[in-house]
């Protein structure tokens, strides 16, 4: 069985690293290691280097699809009939590859086999106490199940993924506009069996820039994939729809954290004086979340500075 370890990289040079030594860590080794580097201007092309012939780099102009047109070359140039999708800032424990090739020993019709992941941080230091207790044990879903697990929320990252290379091939490049792995993850259950190894053996760094920002499009997003699923509910199946009535909620719930965010930089702007850019963060907050703003206490707080900005605006124009 051979797997090519897929990786899109771009300026993240120390992060590849750890990445690239997480993988030569493994117990079961990887046929090869793919890293295509997304036009990065800092010494990606030198990280590459520095591991001789067991990295095999590709250089491509930055096509500014962050980062999808470059996975779907990496897996493109993959030579492996197994892929293990690598982000260039995430890292693997040692038995991750491993886990993942029994799995699909004892399960050959798989399509995906997912391991469980930590969030760390930029140091690389667990970010927070993952919510679920791995039980250690490899669960195989079939697709149907697949799909109600699914649509509840996406607890997979893409590094924690080893894909059949046909089933991510065979439909052409992931779409640019949904959330792009969930959408990946339902469109390869739909035609394969998954298996998921229950154990926290991949790490997913979630750096504070991305913390924070990017909450309203990640839901945008993510709205698109879920609804997009919306045709391929069993009919009558009361799991599917409950299912997707948690993830419905799941979705919301992003939204809610993306109206906080907005309300939290409006104050913040507000207080600064700022009011040209105050009132479209109130705006923005508004259309993520409505509930979120119009909360008794929240929406006293936001129309009291709303006054003080416009009074302000009024001021500078008067
Ligand atoms: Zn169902």
């Amino acid at each position: 069985m051979r797997i090519t370890v897929a990786i899109a990289a771009y300026n993240a040079a120390e992060y590849l690293r750890e990445a690239i030594d997480s993988v030569l860590a493994q117990t079961f080794q990887p046929f090869e290691i793919v890293v295509v580097d997304d036009g990065s201007t800092d010494h990606t092309r030198q990280v590459c280097g520095s591991f001789g012939e067991r990295v095999r780099y590709i250089y491509q102009e930055n096509d500014g699809t962050a980062g999808i047109g470059a996975r779907w070359k990496s897996i493109q140039e993959a030579r492996g009939d197994w892929i293990a999708l690598l982000d260039h800032d995430d890292r693997w424990l040692p038995t991750k590859l491993q886990r993942q090739i029994e799995a699909v020993e004892q399960w050959p019709d798989s399509g995906v086999i997912f391991t469980r992941y930590q969030s760390i941080d930029e140091r690389g230091q667990p970010f927070e106490p993952s919510e679920l207790q791995a039980s250690g044990e490899t669960i195989r879903f079939d697709c149907h199940d697949a799909l109600h697990h699914l649509l509840c929320s996406n607890p997979y990252c893409p590094s924690s993924a080893l894909v059949r290379r046909s089933a991510l091939t065979e439909d052409g490049p992931p779409s640019e506009t949904s959330c792009g792995d969930w959408s990946d993850w339902f469109r390869i259950t739909r035609k394969y069996p998954m298996v998921v190894v229950d154990q926290n053996l991949t790490e997913y760094r979630v750096t504070s820039e991305q913390f924070c920002s990017n909450k309203d499009y990640l839901a945008t997003r993510m709205r698109e994939s879920l609804m997009s699923q919306k045709a391929y509910l069993h009919g009558r199946c009361a799991a599917c729809k409950e299912a997707f009535r948690i993830g419905e909620a799941h979705v919301k719930q992003i939204f809610s954290v993306a109206a906080r965010t907005y309300l939290d930089q409006y104050h913040a702007a507000v207080t600064a004086g700022d009011t040209a850019r105050a009132l479209p963060l109130l705006k923005q907050a508004m259309r993520a979340a409505p509930m979120e703003v119009l909360r008794p206490r929240r929406f006293a707080a936001a129309s009291k500075n709303y006054l003080r900005a416009k009074l302000k605006g009024s001021r500078k124009i008067g």
